[in-house]
């Protein structure tokens, strides 16, 4: 393809893209394809010679859109948001462009120096304790990982060399292993319900049972009872950890989760920071979705007890307009990640290591992407307090949905509802709630997804399009009201 002919073809596909986002809210949310819809709309083999670039653009229509799953349409409600934005799309057009692999700070210098000075930005946004950003003078500083999930693996690798050294320094052991069979993780039982519900796990087994020990990241992951509104509190942890240590176990690492996969659920942090503090355990914070309301000052109250954490991790992704992949974490003392990644063959070596972050030792894979761009465009286009309109807006739908959940005596809300997500049902079976959400994504109007806690199963609704209005709202909510009225009326024939 030539410069022209690309000019032409990147024109046609903004003008596309507008359209689709323009119209977004005239599209069905969930497709009525069959698997294996796509493979008889096109050619079992690549073609031999080049097409044109308007061919492909004809086939977007045929090909793609019958299958996808409209995430930014006003009435998607399922999982949490994911991000979509013009400033996202737009800086992505350039990295893509740019294409570099920024593994070392001389692969090229500005990829490096822009994530570290908009992990800053970042952060201050946030209101982070100033140990955790770069521009503090301090060790700390900020890197941009693929997921939430690899955050919590990172840091867990850090914690575990910590932990591994300071174990040598105090006394000998035959080999490693006889350290690492004894460390114990912690974290509330919402983490593997994150999991499960992604439906992967990082050890070899797909689903972790929510209580008694399992095995993640190849250590010992502990389920630390939770209370009555599904989070960890102070006592529980400290209650937990002492009895590993009188079976002769090591406790290293804690995630305290802000904002649940499942149902929102904060963990006590104001507790659990002085627990971990005092029987001198790592403590990571996953805030992926709630984390983007910490720049709203009135929610900082839920971080309450951060300055505890050796970690902190949220995803601009999911809810502050950059596209994915972005998932922001700081770290306090990175040094023990850098020691437990560090690899330095000699075509890795640049004259000046050491002044600022070679960020293939803060991550797993060895290249990146040039993601700090989009956060750049974001935050300069949108400016802070466009972002914290965006988020007020999103928090003050969900309650007017849970106003209306609790207008029809029919339903219950299974939650509290503190950010833009409501769990709720209907009164009574889980086999009634388990019908009603099948009619409701069966109609397609909405998509919603379930989930469990203890025995109880409930239906969350996310807040999740930038598009999504007050009257979206009320139009979901009557699509529920009218498939629980289809749903009974069908119950009252079958009887
Ligand atoms: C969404 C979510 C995750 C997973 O995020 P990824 O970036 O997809 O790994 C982890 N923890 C919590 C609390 C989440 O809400």
């Amino acid at each position: 393809m030539d410069h022209s002919t690309f000019r032409d073809f990147s024109k046609a596909m903004a003008d596309y893209i507008a359209e689709y986002l323009e119209n977004i809210r005239d599209r069905r949310v969930l497709p009525s394809v069959q698997p294996g819809y796509l493979r008889p709309l096109i050619p079992n083999a690549a073609p031999e010679t080049a097409e044109q670039w308007t061919d492909v653009m004809k086939d977007i229509e045929r090909v793609i859109m019958p299958g996808v799953t409209h995430w930014h349409s006003p009435r998607f409600h399922a999982y949490y948001p994911t991000a979509n934005s013009y400033p996202a799309i737009v800086a992505d057009m350039l990295s893509d462009a740019i294409a570099c692999i920024g593994f070392t700070w001389i692969a090229s210098p500005a990829c490096t120096e822009l994530e570290d000075v908009m992990l800053d930005w970042l952060g201050k946004l946030l209101g982070l304790p100033k140990e955790f950003l770069a521009c503090s003078g301090g060790k700390g500083g900020g890197v941009i990982q693929g997921s939430a999930s690899e955050a919590t693996l990172v840091a867990l690798l850090g914690a575990k060399s910590k932990i591994m050294t300071e174990e040598k320094e105090k006394r000998s052991y035959a080999d490693d292993y006889e350290i690492v069979k004894k460390l114990v993780a912690y974290t509330s039982g919402e983490l593997a319900l994150t999991i499960l519900m992604e439906g992967y796990s990082l050890s070899n087994k797909p689903i972790l049972p929510f209580n008694g020990p399992d095995f993640w990241g190849g250590v010992q992951f502990r389920m630390v009872p939770v209370d009555d509104k599904h989070r960890m509190q102070g006592a529980a942890l400290k209650a937990a950890i002492k009895k590993d240590r009188e079976a002769g176990l090591i406790p290293f690492y804690v995630v305290a989760t802000l904002g649940t996969t499942s149902s929102c659920a904060f963990d006590n942090l104001a507790e659990i920071g002085p627990v971990c503090q005092e029987e001198k355990v790592w403590l990571h914070v996953d805030a992926a979705y709630a984390g983007s309301a910490f720049i709203c000052p009135e929610y900082r109250y839920l971080m309450e007890g951060v300055e505890y954490a050796d970690s902190f991790n949220f995803n601009p992704h999911k809810w502050l307009l950059v596209t994915f992949d972005c998932s922001a974490m700081w770290l306090k003392d990175p040094s023990w990640i850098v020691n437990a990644f560090n690899v330095d063959p000699l075509y890795l070596k640049h004259d000046l290591q050491g002044s600022v972050p070679d960020y293939r030792h803060w991550q797993i894979p060895l290249g990146r992407r040039f993601r700090s761009l989009k956060i750049w465009f974001v935050l300069r286009l949108y400016g802070a307090e466009n972002l914290r309109a965006h988020i007020r807006k999103h928090i003050s739908l969900a309650h007017e949905f849970e106003q209306m959940v609790l207008a029809d005596s029919r339903f219950e809300l299974a939650a509290d509802v503190i950010m833009a997500l409501v769990c709720f049902r209907l009164k009574g079976s889980n086999e009634d709630n388990e019908l009603l959400l099948k009619m409701i994504n069966g109609n397609g109007r909405i998509h919603l997804v379930p989930s469990k806690i203890g025995t109880t199963y409930f239906l969350r609704m996310a807040v999740c399009s930038r598009y999504t209005e007050s009257q979206d709202i009320q139009e979901s909510w009557k699509e529920v009201q009218a498939m629980a009225d289809r749903l009974q009326a069908e119950k009252a024939k079958g009887n």
